[in-house]
């Protein structure tokens, strides 16, 4: 007999409909399952038939057959038991096959019967929410459920208008679909939807480092990419972390999608997923290209999709090797990155803001004042070094801490507090908003093209003319020109400007990442030309 049970799977972090057929036949006992199951998929039917049998179904000894449609894509995970399971009790008539008609099963089975967590249900959910019956299936006018296991709950309630029920076992499953009434989770989430987690940290605990500070506020409003080059100590990781909280608060599609993305990482807190902030990230410099990006057989999403609408922070930047940097091309040109796989590829979405941190050098107090580095100039720009190429051109900006002054450290009040610098980041991000609108994939100065900048949005001449100058006297490249624009542009929109001035570009030329490419720290050189000082456009008058 055959009976069919509708589930999900999830690639990347999006959900696909699965049918799971059962066929139940008279024949040589065994279990066989088809269409291109995974290791963990396999041994479902161990799971399953310990499952059924501690639960105390019959298992009769029967040829049973396992199709997994579509056919054609490999399938993961563990999420398959419940649906096979059911199926099975379906083809053998232990349950009414008419109650299967109109649920969605996802749930990994415990060899006692227990509903055990899968990873990826906000997504499924979030399917079936949008979603009508899956294809090969009949249509049915009654609207799904959700069979899942009770620890996915919180995180599948974040969809509303979708039905779940949770029972805690196999057998309570049976009994609620045979009597044909599926109840809804007891612990029911409330309704208010997935909210803002208060920040536990705040720009005003950081003394000093005020240039820091508006280099950190910029980059928010801007999306920019930046670089914090200072001896240990300075706080950098303590600015970093801080980011988060001046940038716009997480919107309820963004929110979800941070969920979803750590769900699938099976990162997710059980029963906790009612309120979220912005991620922040700081893996170790001795991670993998796989880690940083994601991979795996299985992909997973890497630190770039963990960091999605958050912060990825990169410490002791000169460490990371040259291949796992240029791993962060894509993600940082494209905001999401490709897994390639045997048969497939899988996106995951990857849009963060980069901070890089690096000591100056070895020892970490080269350009300190005070002295003490004992470095030797070619050790110095071999670390420097390290980081040029790809990765430099991805960096809009750079800024250089100094330990902060001892008699600082007394001092209470370490300025603004981060809701103050959040409603100027804000505001400039409404003006972005407004200029991007229709510009496909940009949302921030960051991401637009320098050109379209340069020719779309009004510089003041004085401004051309300071940017042309400074272009010619460090001989910066058509990019690195390009990226003072950028930075002075998102300068006058924290400045409610409509035209870049003067003092805009100033400011931006502050922070231009130049000294990457200097084998000389001591910033008393022009620097060596990145690119013949031809290469810079010409002011359009
Ligand atoms: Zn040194």
């Amino acid at each position: 007999m055959l009976a069919a049970v509708r589930s999900a799977a999830v690639l990347g972090i999006d959900a696909y409909d699965v049918l799971v057929e059962v066929d139940v036949a008279l024949g040589l006992p065994g279990w066989t399952i088809v269409g291109l199951p995974a290791g963990a998929v396999k041994e479902s039917r161990e799971r399953v038939s310990a499952a059924l049998v501690n639960s105390g179904f019959m298992v009769p000894p029967r040829r049973v057959t396992i199709n997994l449609a579509p056919g054609d894509v490999r399938k993961e995970g563990t999420a398959f038991d419940l649906p096979v399971a059911l199926g099975f009790l379906a083809a053998t008539g232990q349950i009414d096959a008419d109650a299967l008609a109109s649920i969605v099963a996802v749930g990994e089975l415990g060899l006692d019967g227990m509903l055990r967590p899968v990873r990826g249900t906000l997504s499924v959910a979030r399917r079936l929410a949008g979603s009508g019956p899956g294809r090969g299936q009949k249509t049915t006018a009654a609207p799904v459920t959700l069979i899942l296991p009770p620890p996915n709950v919180a995180e599948a309630s974040l969809v509303s208008r979708l039905a779940l029920c949770a029972p805690t076992t196999l057998a309570d499953v049976v009994a609620q679909l045979n009597s044909g009434r599926l109840l809804p989770p007891v612990a029911s989430v409330d309704d208010a939807g997935i909210g803002p987690l208060a920040d536990t940290v705040d720009l005003a605990e950081v003394i000093g480092q005020d240039v820091a500070k508006r280099a950190l506020e910029i980059a928010a409003a801007g999306a920019h990419a930046l670089l914090m080059i200072g001896p240990p100590g300075a706080g950098k990781t303590m600015l970093a972390r801080r980011l988060p909280t001046i940038l716009p608060a997480l919107t309820e599609e963004e929110a979800l999608e941070v969920v979803a993305i750590h769900s699938v990482a099976g990162l997710l807190p059980p029963n906790g997923v009612a309120a979220v902030r912005r991620p922040f990230r700081a893996p170790h410099h001795t991670l993998s290209a796989a880690g940083l990006i994601g991979g795996g057989s299985n992909p997973r999403p890497g630190e770039v999709s963990l960091a999605h609408h958050g912060v990825l922070f990169l410490d002791e930047l000169q460490e990371i090797p040259r291949h796992v940097l240029d791993a962060l091309r894509q993600p940082l040109e494209d905001g999401r990155v490709m897994i390639a796989r045997a048969a497939t590829a899988v996106t995951f979405p990857a849009q963060f803001t980069l901070i890089g941190a690096m000591n100056p050098c070895p020892c970490g107090r080269a350009g300190d004042p005070r002295g003490g580095c004992a470095c030797a100039s070619s050790e110095i720009a071999h670390h420097q070094s390290r980081l040029s190429g790809p990765l430099a051109d991805r960096i809009d900006m750079q800024v250089r801490l100094s330990a902060v002054p001892l008699r600082d450290l007394g001092r209470k009040d370490g300025g603004e507090p981060s809701a103050a610098v959040r409603m100027r980041v804000e505001r400039a991000r409404a003006r972005q908003r407004a200029r991007y609108r229709g510009v496909s994939r940009v949302r921030c100065n960051a991401h637009a093209a320098g050109r379209w900048l340069d020719t779309r949005t009004p510089v003041d001449a004085d401004a051309r003319d300071l940017l042309a100058s400074a272009a010619e006297r460090s001989g910066l490249s058509a990019r690195g020109y390009h990226r003072v624009l950028k930075v002075a542009r998102t300068i006058a929109d924290l400045d409610d400007s409509a035209a870049v001035a003067w003092t805009h570009v100033a400011e931006a030329l502050r922070y231009r990442p130049l000294e990457l490419r200097e084998p000389d720290v001591s910033g008393t050189t022009s620097g060596p030309a990145t690119g013949p000082a031809t290469n810079v456009p010409r002011a359009a008058v």
